[in-house]
């Protein structure tokens, strides 16, 4: 279990003081001038030297990233942090931003500086509405304390501009962001060119999760090392996981990364409704990975490369929790109803595939097909899988993937008791 000192998000439940005093008490703004007098790329070494990978799903080293940036590029180079977290499931950067702002607005100064970049956006989902007010409110307070703006106290010229989206799904993802951003509607952009090279306004940009500029003070603060000694190699540090569903109590906890998932669910979870044999599945990252049936679950530990190797993934470590009262059919075709309505429609195998497979999904929960459409659906998974502008592709496809692959005798079922109903019915 991760030790109190080595806590990162020391008021994630907002029963301290979220403000700049309350911050300041807890550690934040300490020091951070004397990093920034270390240049440009000795933060993006630390950052290297962490091990830390992206929050926001993927996983992508945050420090190779930012080295991704041009050194002299006579355009403006940007930082741009998605808030838009809007996967279903995921509920931990709204805790960061409303009970811990100024270890964002902090994160945000160093990243920038890291990346020569004098301007910063924060991407706020739509229905954010107060945690945008709060973010709001803490960067007036670092304003107004001079710690960023024009001339502040470490020398680095910033300004932080909150922006905040109207509530599209798509725009969480970072080019549907940044053309969001701009003003126009929140479609994908072909990749390449990669916002490094051509991002926010055609110039070098940087997109980034909340989590991962908020724990890159407490980084420097307490030393690369430290950070790459928690957690599993490759997979290091802490990370806020949130666990969701069937369980005594559903709450957002910093932990280890590679924490069991049992120890995470029975320990900070109060367990399982009805018991750990009462489990029937988990989905571990956020609805888009796919689910694991309780028979996995004993051994597994959280993080990138153990769910990854076990055919789901992290995400972004949102555990949805279903015990043996689930309809997983039902649950999985609500997934996929959900990806359907937050295609943007820009390329067919998304805009027509996601429409295609809620409808066999929604057959598939009455059992009224034919067993083979259960490979046809897959087929068109794969098909869908990998060939689309974003994504959201993916997400819609591998929850059905691992609906097939996991709880193939229940579908099989289904069908098999729907037309035994309608041959007794005709009879
Ligand atoms: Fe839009 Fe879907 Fe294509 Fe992404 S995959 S660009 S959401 S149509």
């Amino acid at each position: 279990m991760l030790a109190d000192q080595d806590r990162i998000f020391k008021n994630v439940y907002g029963f301290q003081d979220w403000g700049l005093t309350g911050a300041k008490a807890r550690g934040a703004w300490d020091n951070t001038k004397s990093f920034i007098d270390q240049g440009h790329d000795w933060i993006i070494e630390q950052v290297k030297a962490s091990g830390l990978r992206g929050r926001g799903g993927a996983g992508f080293p945050t420090g190779l990233k930012w080295s991704f940036m041009p050194k002299d590029d006579p355009r403006p180079s940007y930082l741009v942090i998605n808030a838009d977290e809007s996967e279903p499931g995921s509920c931990k950067d709204r805790e960061i931003t409303r009970h811990d702002p100024h270890l964002l607005v902090e994160g945000a100064l160093l990243a920038s500086f890291a990346m020569r970049a004098h301007t910063c956006y924060v991407y706020f989902r739509g229905e954010f509405i107060r945690e945008r007010e709060r973010f709001q409110a803490a960067v007036q307070q670092a304003y107004d304390a001079k710690l960023i703006g024009k001339n502040n106290v470490h020398g680095w010229d910033f300004d932080l501009y909150v922006h905040h989206g109207a509530g599209a799904y798509i725009c969480g993802e970072e080019t549907a962001l940044l053309e969001s951003l701009e003003g126009k509607k929140g479609q994908p952009r072909l990749k390449p060119p990669f916002p490094a090279g051509c991002g926010l306004y055609g110039a070098p940009t940087t997109v980034n999760n909340v989590e991962s500029i908020a724990v890159v003070p407490d980084i420097l603060r307490r030393g690369a090392t430290w950070f790459a000694g928690l957690g599993k190699p490759n997979n290091t540090g802490t990370k806020l996981f949130q666990i969701s569903g069937h369980v005594e109590n559903p709450c957002v906890v910093e932990e280890e990364m590679g924490i069991p998932m049992r120890e995470l669910i029975e320990k900070h979870a109060g367990g399982v409704r009805g018991g750990w044999d009462n489990l029937k599945a988990v989905i571990p990252g956020g609805s888009s990975v796919p689910c694991i049936p309780a028979s996995e679950c004993d051994d597994l530990t959280m993080d990138f490369d153990t769910l990854s190797k076990a055919k789901s993934g992290l995400g972004t470590a949102a555990l949805i929790v279903m015990d043996q009262s689930t309809d997983i059919v039902k649950a999985i075709s609500r997934i996929s109803y959900f990806y359907k309505h937050e295609s943007c429609g820009q390329c067919t195998p998304c805009r027509e595939g996601t429409g295609w497979m809620w409808r066999v999904m929604e057959r598939l929960v009455k059992g009224e097909a034919d067993k083979s459409e259960i490979d046809m659906l897959w087929d068109v998974t794969k098909q869908v899988e990998g060939h689309t502008i974003c994504a959201l592709g993916d997400a819609a496809a591998w929850p059905i993937q691992g609906l097939i692959r996991h709880f193939r005798p229940e579908l099989e079922a289904r069908i098999d008791a729907y037309k035994a109903a309608h041959i007794e019915a005709a009879e």
